[in-house]
């Protein structure tokens, strides 16, 4: 780190970075936070597993059917007709001998096949006459068997460490019999908006004063990645009391998040306040929107200090903070999920930054999607992300964009 990249000077002038520069800046120097605990199934919902589960057991346990009809022996193609010796429901299996040349067992969805049977045949194929049944077409070997073990066998790696729990898994997690797991510790995030300007809701506005919304769409965001949140307000842009609220931020908290005042000239004040307390990179990134981005730590916690405008707030949180939260909290590495389609509106642009532009995917009567823009994009028009459903992520090099060319889109 030249002392040029931590002293802003004038904040534009900073040197400019690539995203994947500062992202990778940041990556090699944080290191997940550690920490874990053991809770019920449920509570592991977004959370991230610190270690892999494994099957204890097969899933399913038994063999059984996946269609109502006759479980039977494969091999009795030749007897003219079967003769139903018993029933085999869910929950109630068949029990008796295993099952002897002719014979077959009613069976239901989900029922276990029962020993001898090796086939199930759907009852649309066979005709039941009293105590025996015609099967009118042969099923193949094996046909509507679930086998035991088709979904996990015992000793499977079922998810790995570093998994953010989702659905599907507290599901598969169940499947299994497992009630508890462990998961690491939630990251603990302080937050807070600077600006003169500022009001909270419920205050009146004066002239030239605003709401402060990034720390609702922060709010959002950061509820969304499963963090514990300590919300520290508004903060004016006054050097004493931002001090008050990194100190306790690095008090309380892992991870400490500010929106504004990084522009040229109030760069200083965090960048001053962080060097004294900690370390400072403050990077001119060449992102639109969001420019302006200061990475470093204060006391024993780590700082972002992201742009003012509500627009560069969400795109710096998705593209940087995101994917460093994520590493502090132990997950693993998840490529962003990037894809070409064809975009329907133009688009302005000039070379210089890999710019994030608001898009709307829209699906085509032939199943394919293609983009629009969702209009102004201007880093204040918090609207645009509201409407938006993807980033159209343009390259640094890339000039503006007609109507029909194919571009590189990022749902969220
Ligand atoms: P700054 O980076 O502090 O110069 O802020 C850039 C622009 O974003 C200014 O127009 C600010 O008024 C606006 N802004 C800063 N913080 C917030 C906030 N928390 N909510 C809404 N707008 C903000
Ligand atoms: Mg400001």
């Amino acid at each position: 780190m030249t002392q040029a990249d931590k002293r802003p000077g004038c904040g534009h002038d900073a040197p400019s970075i690539a995203l994947a520069e500062a992202l990778q800046r940041i990556r090699s120097t944080l290191e997940p936070m550690g920490g874990r605990h053991r809770v019920a199934l449920r509570d592991a919902l977004g959370k991230v597993l610190a270690e892999p589960i494994i099957a204890t057991a097969a899933v399913p346990a038994h063999n059984n059917a996946a269609m109502d009809g006759y479980a039977l022996r494969h091999t009795d193609a030749d007897c003219e007709c079967l003769y139903v010796v018993g029933s085999a429901f869910a929950g109630h299996p068949y029990t008796e001998r295993p099952l002897e040349r002719g014979q077959c067992v009613r069976i239901m969805t989900g029922g276990v096949v029962p020993a001898g049977a090796d086939t199930v045949v759907m009852q649309e194929r066979a005709q039941a006459e009293g105590d025996t049944v015609q099967i009118t077409e042969w099923p193949q070997a094996g046909e509507n068997v679930r086998f035991a073990g088709e979904d996990l066998r015992a000793g499977d790696p079922v998810l790995p460490a570093g998994r953010r729990v989702t659905a599907a898994d507290l599901g598969l997690i169940a499947s299994i019999g497992q009630a508890e797991v462990t998961v690491t510790r939630a990251l603990r995030v302080a937050f807070f908006s600077t600006g003169d300007e500022l009001r909270s809701l419920g205050q009146p506005l004066g002239s030239g004063d605003l709401y402060d919304s990034n720390r609702y769409t922060l709010y959002g965001m950061l509820s969304d990645l499963g963090v514990s949140l300590l919300d520290l307000g508004v903060v004016p842009d006054d050097p004493a009391a931002l001090k008050a609220a990194l100190d306790e931020g690095a008090r309380e908290a892992d991870v400490i998040i500010s929106s504004g005042g990084v522009s040229v000239g109030e760069a200083d004040y965090m960048v001053d306040l962080l060097q004294a307390g900690g370390d400072a990179h403050f990077w001119s990134v060449a992102m639109k929107p969001g420019r302006p981005l200061t990475f470093g730590r204060y006391g024993k916690a780590w700082y972002f200090g992201l742009p003012g405008n509500p627009v560069s707030v969400m795109a710096t949180f998705v593209q940087v903070v995101t994917p460093a939260l994520r590493w502090l909290a132990g997950e693993i590495d998840k490529p962003a999920r990037r894809f070409w389609v064809r975009c329907q509106t133009p688009l302005r642009k000039r070379p210089g930054r890999q710019e994030f532009q608001r898009g709307r995917l829209i699906a085509q009567a032939d199943g394919t999607l293609s983009v629009e823009s969702v209009g102004k994009q201007g880093s204040g028009i918090l609207r645009s992300m509201s409407e938006a459903d993807c980033f159209i992520v343009l390259p640094a090099d890339s000039e503006s964009v007609a109507a029909g060319a194919m571009v590189v889109v990022e749902p969220f």
